[in-house]
Parts: structure tokens; C-alpha cells; sequence
């Protein structure tokens, strides 16, 4: 039986993908790795419309936000940690493992964070050295309002370090317009490519705090990467090589379509299946429309027991969707939308849904799902393939 892979990470891989990872390898320090290496930073650089360079660097999306606290944060430091889910965190642990003085924020799970809360928390304390954000928080299908709350800061401004691993690729980031100072993503979820690699960019601000700060890893020191590639175009260490060629092919996908255009061709399945789902009578978490991820859309059931029902059927009938995490575990069905997926995978998702309540004894109506789905979907600009 086929399966589609519908989890936030790893997602399934567009074939030009899949191909370019299985290229022959060639030597790291031979002139044609320098070449992938500089195709794949001015790729990275188009879609974050930055000067500074986006830099791989091997490890998972965790990896990245460990690079980014290893290289900026000292013990002692204060820091302020946004969190409103799962990941957010996760980086508020990553940070404490530096010995920060740590301060928090939460917000409700299932609701972003609003700007003025984030503006009061750090005029009440104006020493604080850096603010800890998600841009999409996987666990509940959020995104967060990042320019909205960036332009509300107050001064003196922390150093922004900003969790972009399940945001970068399916809806714009743009660290340097919006002033973020260091930001991490990673390749498995809206960079369509295998798990492995994380992206680290710091802004001139972020740099200056890396160079003047002893970093305590070697692997992840990010001064070092910087150093070689002016050098010789090249990385300290031997480099995840067919994941570079990967992910440089998922770039080209996005950016052949043009980022804008690929991002609104994510939000309208977003857009399409949240109105689907809502015709099978199924409850989304996220309640406010502007604050729903284009990447994951989640379901949430009060009833312990029917998300993991709903997800077992539909792993039954092939289709391989993610769970709640933390206090939202057993709560949640998270579907990802990272990939180029149309109005087939639509219309697949919610029969499969549709069966999948049936076979829980709920009889909703698929007629409702699918006009639902389709009135949603001819209200948004078509848009283009690029594959
Ligand atoms: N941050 C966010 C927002 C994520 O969605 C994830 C993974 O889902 C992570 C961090 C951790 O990434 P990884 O599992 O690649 O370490």
C-alpha cells in the first residue's frame, strides 16, 4: 500500500529532491564543493533576502537552536523566553542549560503572542541581553505575529534570536528586514529535504556577539564556518554533502515559483483544508484564522482517547499524520502542508478524514468537507507549479 507522509518533519520529498541527494559524492575540498557550497548560500540568501550569509551547518532543528545559544549567550546573561508551545520550550531549556538568568513569557497554548505583552516584559526589564521567539510554533500550529512584535520593541533592543525551523520555506522570514539577530531553521520541513542540516544566520549585531564571546563548542562555533567560507569557500569540517545538493533543489523549487507566490500557494491548502475539516465537523485548535500556520494545521479533541483513534485509522488506510506534544499530547491530529501539494492531496486528505470518522462511528458529511474545501480554495489566487 502507498503511504503519504503528512507529518510536520519530515515531509515527503519532491523527486528533484530525493534525486539530487542521491548525487555522487566528490571531495569537500575540491573546487566543485566550493561551487555547490556558494549556489546553495546565494539560493538561502534570495529566499531570506539577506547580505550576511545563511550558513549550513550539521545537526537537526534542536542542533540549530543549540548553535545559536552556544555562540551568543553567556552565563549570567538575561534573557527573556517567549514560549507558546512545545518548542518555545525547548529553547527556554536549550538557553537555561547556559546558566542564563532566565525570564518568561508564556501564553496560552493555541494562541500567539501578542506584541504589547512581549514590549511590557522587557520594559520592565531593560538589561535584558536577549529575547528567545518562535516564528511557527509546530505543536499547535501557530504563527506568531515576528514583525509585528519586533517593530513594538522597546530600547535598549535585545539581541533577537529567532526559531525559524518550521516557518523558513513555507511563509516569508525575512531576519534583516524584520531585525531578528540570529536565526536558526533546519532542512526537513519547509526546505522539502531530509532530516540533518540546520541554517544559522546572525545579523551584524548577532556577528559582533559571536567574535567578542569564547565560544564553548568547537562543532558549532560559527565564527569558525565564517572564517573558511571567506576563506576558500569552504567549511571548517567535512559538510553533509548530499544534503546540501538536497536542499539547494528544494530551493530551486520555491524560488523558481518566486517565494512570494509559493507561499501564498501554502496558505490557500492551508486556508482550504482548515474550511474541509471544519465541514466534517472536526474542531481546529488554532481559533483565530490570522494566527494559523501555513506548514500544520491541528485539530484538537477535549476527549482523551479520539485523537489517537483518528490517527490510527488513518495510519490504517496509509496516511502518516503527527500527535499532541506535552499537555496537548493525546489531544491533538497535526496535519503538515509544508510540500507542493494541490487540490488531489486535498480532496485525499479529507476522504481520508472523512473514512477515518466513520470508522470511529461519527458520520459526517463529505459532500460539506469537500464544497467547503473548494469554495475556500477558488477564492485564492491560483497559482503555478514549479516542478
Ligand atoms: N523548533 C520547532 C519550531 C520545531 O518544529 C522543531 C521540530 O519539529 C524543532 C525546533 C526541533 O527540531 P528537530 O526535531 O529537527 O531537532
Amino acid at each position: 500500500m502507498q503511504r503519504v507522509l503528512l507529518t510536520p518533519g519530515p515531509v515527503e520529498l519532491p523527486d528533484p529532491v530525493r534525486l539530487a541527494g542521491g548525487n555522487p559524492m566528490i571531495s569537500h575540498r575540491e573546487p566543485a564543493f566550493s561551487v555547490l557550497y556558494r549556489e546553495l548560500l546565494e539560493k538561502l540568501a534570495r529566499l531570506f533576502e539577506t547580505s550576511d550569509p545563511v550558513l549550513p551547518v550539521p545537526g537537526s532543528g534542536t542542533g540549530g537552536l543549540d548553535a545559536l545559544c552556544q555562540n551568543l549567550l553567556e552565563p549570567g546573561d538575561e534573557v527573556l523566553s517567549v514560549s507558546c508551545g512545545a518548542f518555545g520550550d525547548r529553547f527556554r531549556e536549550i538557553a537555561a542549560r547556559r546558566g542564563v538568568d532566565l525570564h518568561v513569557l508564556d501564553v496560552p497554548w493555541g494562541e500567539a503572542v501578542d506584541p504589547a505583552s512581549v514590549r511590557e516584559a522587557l520594559m520592565a526589564r531593560p538589561g535584558t541581553k536577549a529575547l528567545l521567539l518562535t516564528h511557527n510554533e509546530t505543536s499547535t500550529g501557530v504563527v506568531n505575529p515576528v514583525e509585528a512584535i519586533l517593530a513594538a520593541l522597546p530600547e535598549p533592543r535585545p539581541l533577537v534570536l529567532l526559531d525559524g525551523v518550521s516557518s523558513v520555506g513555507a511563509m516569508s522570514c525575512l531576519p534583516q528586514a524584520w531585525g531578528v539577530d540570529g536565526l536558526a531553521t533546519s532542512s526537513q520541513k519547509g526546505l522539502m529535504s531530509p532530516p540533518g542540516l540546520s541554517f544559522l544566520w546572525l545579523s551584524s549585531r548577532g556577528w559582533e556577539a559571536a567574535r567578542s564571546h569564547r565560544c564553548p563548542t568547537y562543532s558549532l562555533d560559527l565564527v569558525l564556518y565564517r572564517k573558511d567560507l571567506e576563506k576558500n569557500s569552504q567549511t571548517p569540517y567535512t559538510p553533509p554533502l548530499s544534503l546540501y545538493a538536497a536542499v539547494s533543489a528544494g530551493l530551486d523549487g520555491i524560488l523558481r515559483e518566486g517565494a512570494p507566490v509559493w507561499f501564498a500557494a501554502r496558505r490557500r491548502f492551508a486556508r482550504a483544508l482548515a474550511s474541509g475539516l471544519e465541514g466534517l465537523g472536526l474542531p481546529l485548535l488554532v481559533t483565530r484564522e490570522e494566527h494559523r500556520s501555513p506548514g500544520v494545521t491541528a485539530l484538537y479533541f477535549e476527549s482523551p482517547g479520539v485523537a489517537d483513534s483518528l490517527r490510527e485509522s488513518l495510519r490504517s488506510m496509509g496516511v502518516e499524520v503527527a500527535g499532541g506534544q506535552g499537555p496537548l499530547k493525546g489531544h491533538l491530529v497535526r496535519v503538515a502542508h509544508y510540500v507542493d501539494l494541490g487540490w488531489p492531496q486535498l480532496s485525499l486528505i479529507l476522504g481520508s478524514f472523512w473514512a477515518a470518522c466513520r470508522a470511529q462511528g461519527k458520520l459526517p458529511s463529505p459532500k460539506e468537507a469537500l464544497e467547503r474545501a473548494y469554495e475556500t480554495w477558488k477564492e485564492e489566487t491560483p497559482c503555478g507549479r514549479s516542478w
